[in-house]
């Protein structure tokens, strides 16, 4: 209104100008502008992040008015970690700018939802049956549970309530219990640096059950359990800024862009420095196409191209396969900070065809000597190797070193340094039983057992023995005391991952590969016909990646995804 007074005043209206003539006022009414005023208006600014479903934590400023969120910010008042580093900033991204618009949006979930299908079928049972009869009366009839399966992904959701839904739930995890085992019921429940109330519940509520109470790693995918599992650690992974000291990237099913939107700019700015990147996914992803190469095994094979990329560099790296030494800084890495010296028993397995050969079993443990080896403090969680001159070795660093009373012992042995925790001297450990004095040295048939032969509806298999008997260098030491005293048969577990990826050492009756185009279990011949990825390309990627890491002494990196974190969580490794 005000403006069509001001179009019906035009020509009356005062007018000054100014700046010799090249402004001038009009003295129109302004007081529209007010809308946009108001709508960026606020009486305070907050600090906050994004919890639900993101873990990239990202500083941002919430511009509040009257209780409500009006706008945000990106926060810029984050340190700088080292000079030569970029800068974290700005951290955030498009879904978390426009944030208060799912917190006011009519679509978002404030009341229990339940398939409306569902919803039907339920309330018609209970009408009939207590709770667990009425589930069990959905569920165990076929084509009641098909007819609501069936429209999932297709919305149609109905309003419930909480008592409904909370009913619903008990039932159907006390049917799961008594038709199948507490621990066919899996949950999640939050990190608890995000609600300690929530993930108490959760976890205790699925630990009371006998349910499978899963990790939040698992839920959101970025970081790997088997980490605090195994280590004890919380993380024994880098933060993302760390990508900027790596000068080989794999992106290995991890679509760093999407998935780690704050922190993507380093893996974008560390190629600025001339850093290769190699993404391993089987869809053009956005981490594809920032990388160098781009392989894309079939779904769900991505391990058979780690077996033959281990392959490649165990051969060529580790036993001079394209006549080159081992490199100084991988012999001592494998020996300090892995378990490839530690010793491990054999027991014996007779196959389907009859034939008795020798399985791992579990490592050798100070427990399983006659004195325990002098340890008072969680000898059973100690592992042992062999010493250069053969000598049983207790190095430090086993998860036993981590736990016990103050003051004990051993306390201060749990670094992985190379010293021997009961003669408190320095000490290089046998990587395999082939070096030194082999005199009492044997070899034994160790069978390990094959699951590529497995036909799939997604993938070409590669049909082999389910069973892989490959020769293994043992040797038989001396465990318990008097009447427990007993002989067993030891591996380096260095001596049988060689074999389990059938690397050749000139072993009777090996079973191992003569090249690279043979194709046995695991070479990048034999996994080029589950995964579909070039062996040569496998091949490059692997030498290069080991390449690198030996000439930058460790500056090659994974970036694992969801699919390898899963699986080490699944293996506990
Ligand atoms: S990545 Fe995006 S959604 Fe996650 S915390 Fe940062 S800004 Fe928020």
């Amino acid at each position: 209104m005000s403006h069509f007074l001001d179009r019906l005043t035009y020509f009356s209206q005062p007018r000054d100008k100014f700046a010799d003539a090249h402004g001038v006022t009009t003295g129109e009414d302004r007081t529209w502008e007010d809308t946009y005023r108001n709508r960026w208006a606020h009486d305070k600014v907050v600090r906050s992040t994004h919890g639900v479903n993101c873990t990239g934590s990202c500083s941002w400023k919430i511009y509040v008015k009257g209780g409500i969120v009006t706008w945000e910010t990106q926060q810029t008042d984050y340190p700088r970690t080292r000079w030569d580093m970029p800068n974290h900033e700005p951290r955030g991204c498009s879904r978390g700018a426009s944030y208060s618009w799912y917190l006011y949006s009519a679509n978002r979930l404030k009341y229990p939802m339940v398939r409306a299908r569902l919803l039907e079928h339920w309330r018609r049972a209970r009408e009939a049956h207590d709770p667990v009869d009425a589930w069990s009366a959905i569920v165990a009839d076929d084509a009641t549970r098909r007819d609501y399966q069936s429209v999932r992904g297709l919305g149609g959701f109905a309003r419930s309530t909480w008592d409904e839904v909370n009913e619903i739930i008990a039932a159907a995890n006390v049917y799961t219990i008594k038709t199948h085992g507490p621990d066919r019921i899996i949950g999640f429940s939050p990190i608890p640096a995000m609600s300690m109330v929530s993930y108490a519940a959760g976890s205790r509520y699925m630990s009371l059950i006998g349910g499978v109470s899963m990790s939040f790693y698992d839920w959101y995918c970025d970081l790997p359990p088997s980490s605090p599992q195994v280590w004890g650690e919380q993380t024994d992974v880098p933060e993302s800024a760390d990508w900027y000291n790596s000068n080989f990237i794999i992106a290995w099913g991890s679509n760093v862009p999407q998935t780690r939107t704050p922190d993507a700019h380093f893996f974008t700015e560390v190629r600025y420095k001339g850093t290769k990147t190699v993404a391993i996914t089987p869809d053009y992803s956005e981490v594809a196409k920032l990388s160098d190469l781009w392989l894309h095994p079939k779904q769900g094979t991505d391990a058979a191209v780690a077996m033959a990329m281990g392959h490649v560099i165990l051969k060529e790296f580790y036993f001079g396969g394209s006549g080159k030494a081992r490199p100084p800084y991988f012999d001592d890495y494998a020996r300090r900070y892995t378990d490839l010296p530690m010793l491990v028993m054999l027991k014996e397995h007779r196959l389907q065809t009859g034939e008795t050969v020798m399985v791992p079993d579990r490592y050798v443990r100070a427990s399983d000597f006659s004195d325990k080896l002098g340890q008072s403090n969680n000898p059973e969680w100690k592992t042992v190797a062999f010493g250069e001159t053969g000598e049983v070795v207790l190095p430090h660093g086993a998860i036993g070193f981590r736990w016990g009373p103050e003051g004990r012992a051993d306390g201060g042995q749990w670094n992985l340094d190379a010293r021997d925790a009961r003669r408190n001297g320095d000490v290089k450990l046998r990587l395999s039983l082939l070096e030194g004095n082999t005199s009492e040295v044997d070899s034994v048939k160790v069978g390990f057992p094959y699951f590529g032969g497995i036909p799939s509806e997604h993938f070409t298999n590669n049909a082999q023995s389910d069973v892989l008997v490959r020769t293994v260098p043992v040797q038989r030491i001396v465990l318990g005391a008097e009447a427990g005293r007993r002989e067993t048969l030891v591996a380096t577990v260095f001596d049988l991952q060689a074999a389990q990826y059938g690397i050749a050492r000139g072993l009777p009756g090996e079973l191992a590969a003569a090249d690279f185009d043979d194709n046995t279990p695991y070479t990048p011949a034999w996994q080029e016909q589950i995964t579909g990825v070039p062996r040569d390309q496998v091949i490059a990627v692997a030498r290069q990646f080991a390449e690198n890491a030996e000439k930058t002494e460790g500056r090659s990196m994974i970036i694992i995804g969801a699919g390898m974190n899963h699986l080490s969580s699944t293996l506990g490794s």
